[in-house]
């Protein structure tokens, strides 16, 4: 930035040198949307002043401003019903998938729900039927292996396309409470707009826990951005849906 700002004959110099500090989510979004105005002068807000700045973004509407900043979460120990909803996001966001056609039984995992965490007897049935499930997918997945071995086209694929024609067929009869760990980033305009529809009491417990989970993160990371956030338990509510 110094020497893009050094290029201008107007005194520009002390843009980078402001005393106060701001996280680095908060800096690249205030200089971006600073630079619409070229506001790099004396009379520019100062990062002192950077959450009057960003309410009036937030309230303006200027979303796009916010769409610089960029955060990527691992997320593990969510099942694949969670990750369908989530996916839904498409709009600035990034998703990588643990696949179920090279992945094969060896790491399967699965999540009990909370409300079964919440009952013994659930959870009793949740273990049963995972354990049923693990080992009708090891037989399934075995018996398919062998009846392609038995095929000679089959026979002479490479080991990682024979793998993956025997996991997609097997996979058929995994259930919702599979595990599907995830790596998603989003920008901070995405990311509010999924916590407006997630961390919400009309979404499912494990999306809204999650979109609570990313908002509290959020707050450490880029306060300003999302500081119009009202939290109540897992749910949170704005003034400024949509930005
Ligand atoms: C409580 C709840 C219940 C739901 N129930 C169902 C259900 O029963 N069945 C079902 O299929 N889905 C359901 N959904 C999913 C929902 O319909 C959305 O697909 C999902 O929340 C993704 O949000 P989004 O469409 O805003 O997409 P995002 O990708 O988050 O998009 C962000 C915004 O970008 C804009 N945008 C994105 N794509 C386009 C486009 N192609 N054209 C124009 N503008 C676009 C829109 O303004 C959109 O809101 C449910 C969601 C919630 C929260």
């Amino acid at each position: 930035v110094r020497p893009f700002l050094d290029g201008f004959d107007v005194d520009f110099g002390g843009y980078l040198d402001d005393p106060t500090e701001l996280p680095p989510g908060e800096r690249l979004a205030k200089f971006a949307g600073q630079l619409c105005y070229m506001s790099f002068g004396e009379r520019r807000t100062f990062n002192a002043v950077a959450k009057a700045y960003f309410e009036n973004i937030l309230a303006q509407g200027h979303g796009s401003v916010l769409q610089h900043v960029n955060l990527t979460f691992l997320i593990y120990g969510a099942d694949r019903s969670f990750t369908h909803e989530l996916v839904r996001h498409g709009t600035g966001t990034a998703f990588s998938q643990e696949s179920q056609r090279y992945v094969d039984g060896k790491v399967l995992r699965f999540v009990a729900r909370p409300e079964f965490v919440a009952d013994p007897e659930e959870l009793a049935l949740f273990e049963q039927r995972i354990d049923r499930t693990a080992a009708e997918y090891e037989a399934l997945a075995e018996r398919l292996r062998l009846k392609m071995l038995a095929d000679p086209t089959f026979a002479a694929l490479s080991r990682t396309e024979q793998r993956k024609r025997v996991n997609q067929t097997a996979r058929a009869i995994l259930p919702n409470e599979t595990e599907a760990c995830i790596v998603v980033t989003a920008n901070v305009r995405a990311w509010r707009h999924i916590i407006e529809m997630r961390a919400s009491m009309h979404a499912d417990a494990p999306i809204r826990k999650v979109a609570s989970k990313v908002l509290s993160i959020l707050r450490e990371e880029a306060p300003l951005l999302v500081g119009d956030y009202v939290v109540d338990g897992e749910t949170a509510s704005t003034p400024y849906r949509k930005v």
